[in-house]
């Protein structure tokens, strides 16, 4: 099976178990643990930040992030289709007690003059806007990455107004990669930052939190009050470790393995439009929306899995363990349903 159904799939390879096997421990609760102070450390210092916190998903950083951020009643300002408010489960107001205003924007991403207007006045009528969350890239625009431009304008207005600025930085590794902005020059933009492990970088488990140390120390007992303190977790943390110092530069090839699949995709006469290609995500719109799933279900009888990414739509994204010949398999079976 070709699985692009997500960049999640990965299994870990033979290397990166061998250095998860030999990782020094410790209870990371009490701080001990060498590899996760290591892995937070060797995040932070990538990209200037004070400090990080090791966690168990992109989930847990983004809504620990959010809740150090902002107080109950208070405002967060997010896309509409962003993963903090789409994809998990409500947690904005579960976790924090707080509002969420969406914003329409271009494939995930948003403008400056998109979010003024929305900063709440000085008024008792209405919430008090606390947070700016942004995604990049961001994977409900097929991953789309942000104009560092426009990031810049963000965050010089959101600083000017006192209020924090958080990056849903999932597959940030990938916008780097195409955007060629310095980590340090870039990660300056914003108060913190949730890194996904285990998604383009091929980890099997974990998401690093960065901000300020006093950030990080208010992190560190709002991950405890969720329940994700955790003890030996160096030996998970070591596959992140070993996949910042090793995954990082062969980001690019899933990009180009992306715009393969883009190609051949857009030659097909059932799909109307492929969303422009510009990191691991390939989105495909259908000429009938109505016969999604049987081309998904046709993928699968030729070995190709993928998802449907809301009405009319499928996904593809390329990942650490799809090669070459996987790509030109994919490319040779899309030609035959052309
Ligand atoms: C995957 C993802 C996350 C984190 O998801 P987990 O499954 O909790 O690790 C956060 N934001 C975006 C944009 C993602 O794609």
């Amino acid at each position: 099976m070709i699985d692009l159904r997500s960049d999640t799939v990965t299994q870990p390879t033979t290397e990166m178990l061998r250095f998860m096997f030999e990782a020094k421990v410790g209870d990371d609760v009490f701080g001990e643990d060498p590899t996760i102070n290591e892995l937070q450390a060797y995040v932070a210092d990538y990209f200037g930040m004070e400090a990080g916190l090791f966690c168990s998903s992109g989930t847990q950083t983004n809504q620990i992030a959010i809740n150090v951020h902002v107080q109950p009643g208070g405002e967060v300002i997010c896309h509409e289709e962003s993963h903090i408010y789409k994809y998990e489960g409500g947690g904005i107001a579960k976790n924090s007690g707080a509002s969420v205003r969406l914003l329409k924007g271009n494939r995930g991403r948003l403008k400056l003059a998109q979010i003024t207007p929305w900063i709440n006045p000085d008024d008792v009528h209405y919430p008090i806007t606390q947070l700016i969350s942004l995604e990049d890239t961001a994977n409900r625009g097929g991953g789309a990455v942000y104009d560092f431009e426009d990031i810049k304008e963000i965050s010089a207005f959101a600083r000017k107004m006192r209020i924090p600025l958080h990056l849903d930085g999932a597959r940030l590794m990938n916008a780097l990669a195409v955007n060629g902005v310095d980590p340090k020059i870039y990660a300056a933009q914003f108060d913190s930052i949730s890194l996904c492990l285990s998604k383009g970088l091929g980890a099997p488990v974990g998401s690093v939190l960065i901000g300020k140390a006093d950030f990080i120390k208010k992190a560190r007992r709002v991950r405890k009050v969720m329940g994700g303190g955790m003890r030996q977790a160096g030996i998970i943390a070591a596959g992140g470790l070993y996949a910042m110092k090793n995954h990082v530069n062969r980001l690019k090839e899933d990009h180009e393995h992306a715009r393969s699949i883009e190609k051949a995709l857009s030659a097909c006469s059932w799909i109307a439009e492929v969303v422009p290609v510009e990191t691991n995500i390939v989105v495909g719109i259908l000429k009938h929306a109505h016969e999604r799933d049987q081309y998904i279900q046709i993928l699968a009888e030729k070995g190709i899995k993928i998802v449907a990414f809301g009405d009319g739509m499928i996904r593809f994204v390329t990942h650490l363990n799809i090669s070459q010949a996987d790509v030109d398999q994919v490319v040779n079976v899309l030609n035959e349903l052309k």
